[in-house]
């Protein structure tokens, strides 16, 4: 989803950073960081990842309350199980903006549970019920091939690739998926005018994020920090540095951006600012897990064309988004 923030324009202003050229370093610690050696990582394969959001949009749209929704949620759980991992599900009822009452579960698929030093990878599952942005056919539901499979496609291949390198981790290190339901349901002042937010000045977004950080699973839940992985699938994508990210986890930016440049993705990952958006992080940074978001959005505070439009379908799905995104984040977790 997300709404902006609304922010005053001149929290817009200073867009663009330092860029990781070599040899521009001003001191020897950023020269050191910049080169620092990445870690041993196995490859992350794009093609599985694509098959697995083409598999979830053939399920049909995800939409709380509707039978694609299920089956998608069973073969999630499904995929981590085959893989060895723990998991749990977490069902809950949310009440929508326009009253419906949405069946919804979060589901935690945990990678080596006893180890101590953890990362928390996020992403949602559900599908948005309508194409509210489309020019033609607004009440149609979308694919979310991009806002909602994507995310999840490069969970469930992290996770299969951890799974088939076992103990390759450094000792104590293991990895947590948290996939949250509900998530894009919520209401858009600006599209949707014309109906009635019955949740008022409550956040209607991010559903299963707001119900799992008062609920969380597992309890008293510590990782070291989080990824959210949001619209990451998509042709010709730019993540740029969300504000809220940069504010809970300016490490964590650096060390993600640091390493998509070493990587050669800094044409998906820009060193630009963007000002921030209302996701899943929103609730998993006030649960105190350091959470950046990994977003298709622009420096400007805009969504790039597809987003809540029926053009959000596999033709704009590029396996060279999802090895950007999914290599650079399983070499992070190799570096942990
Ligand atoms: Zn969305």
């Amino acid at each position: 989803m997300k709404n902006l923030f609304r922010f005053a324009p001149a929290a817009l202003a200073g867009l663009l950073l330092l860029t990781g050229c070599p040899g521009k370093n001003d001191t020897a610690d950023t020269s050191a960081a910049q080169e620092a050696a990445l870690p041993k990582t196995p490859a992350f394969n794009a093609d599985s990842a694509y098959a697995y959001t083409a598999r979830q949009v053939a399920f049909g749209p995800r939409v709380p309350n509707t039978a694609a929704h299920v089956k998608t949620g069973d073969w999630i759980i499904g995929q981590f199980k085959k893989y060895g991992l723990a998991v749990q599900e977490q069902p809950f009822e949310a009440k929508a903006f326009d009253g419906n009452i949405l069946k919804s579960r979060n589901i935690i698929a945990r990678y080596n549970p006893a180890a101590p030093r953890r990362v928390a990878v996020f992403a949602h599952w559900d599908t948005r019920p309508f194409a509210d942005k489309d020019t033609e056919n607004k009440n149609a539901p979308l694919d979310g091939a991009s806002d909602g499979a994507s995310g999840v496609a490069v969970a469930l291949e992290l996770a299969r690739v951890l799974a088939a390198q076992p103990d390759s981790l450094a000792p104590g290190v293991g990895v947590d998926f948290i996939l949250f339901d509900s998530e894009d349901y919520g209401y858009d002042g600006i599209t949707q005018a014309d109906k009635t937010n019955l949740l008022g000045s409550e956040d209607s977004w991010c559903l299963g994020s707001q119900y799992w950080s008062k609920n969380m699973v597992p309890a008293n839940y510590k990782p070291n920090f989080g990824i959210l992985l949001d619209m990451v699938g998509a042709q010709g994508a730019k993540f740029s540095r969300e504000n809220l990210s940069r504010e809970k986890a300016p490490d964590v930016i650096e060390k993600v951006w640091n390493t998509a440049s070493q990587l050669g993705f800094s044409d998906f990952f820009i060193y630009a600012d963007a000002p921030g958006i209302d996701d899943d992080h929103v609730y998993t940074n006030r649960a105190g897990i350091r959470t950046i978001d990994i977003l298709d959005f622009l420096p400007s505070g805009e969504f790039r064309p597809y987003h809540h439009t029926t053009k959000d379908n596999m033709s704009i799905i590029d396996r060279r988004t999802l090895k950007a995104v999914g290599q650079t984040v399983l070499t992070v977790i190799y570096g942990e």
